[in-house]
This record gives C-alpha cells, sequence and structure tokens, in this order.
C-alpha cells in the first residue's frame, strides 16, 4: 500500500497540520463532547417556606420519622 497520508485520515500518525484553529479531530471530538452532554431541564424544588426543597427542617423531620420507622 502507498503511503498516502493525504487518504489515511484515520491514521493519528498522519495527520495533516493546518492552518485552521482547530483540527478535524478536534472537531470530532466536539462532536462527541456534545452529543454526550444535552442540555437538561432541572426542575428545581423549592419548599413551602422559601428554601431549596428539602430545607433543613425537612430533612431534619424526615430523619426523625425514617429513625422512628427503623426503629419498629
Ligand atoms: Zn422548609
Amino acid at each position: 500500500m502507498p503511503d498516502r497520508p493525504d487518504e489515511q485520515p484515520n491514521d493519528p500518525t498522519q495527520q495533516r497540520h493546518s492552518n485552521r484553529l482547530v483540527s478535524d479531530q478536534d472537531v470530532e471530538d466536539a462532536d462527541d463532547i456534545l452529543f454526550a452532554h444535552p442540555p437538561r431541564v432541572v426542575r428545581r424544588w423549592l419548599c413551602g417556606c422559601g428554601a431549596d426543597y428539602p430545607c433543613t427542617d425537612v430533612r431534619f423531620a424526615l430523619l426523625v420519622k425514617s429513625t422512628a420507622e427503623a426503629g419498629e
């Protein structure tokens, strides 16, 4: 097989240098990253008292309840 790097772009040792800011490999990596990191809508829970749910009071109450249930 003749050594023709232009037709062997998959061989990392044969990658050409280019004047572009990013290489084809960088763009490929970016695609992979964007595919693996889609944006997600996160629903925020707010407690009735205005703090993030569960607030410290709720966490304490849940701890008491679970401890009481475990002791039954
Ligand atoms: Zn609360």
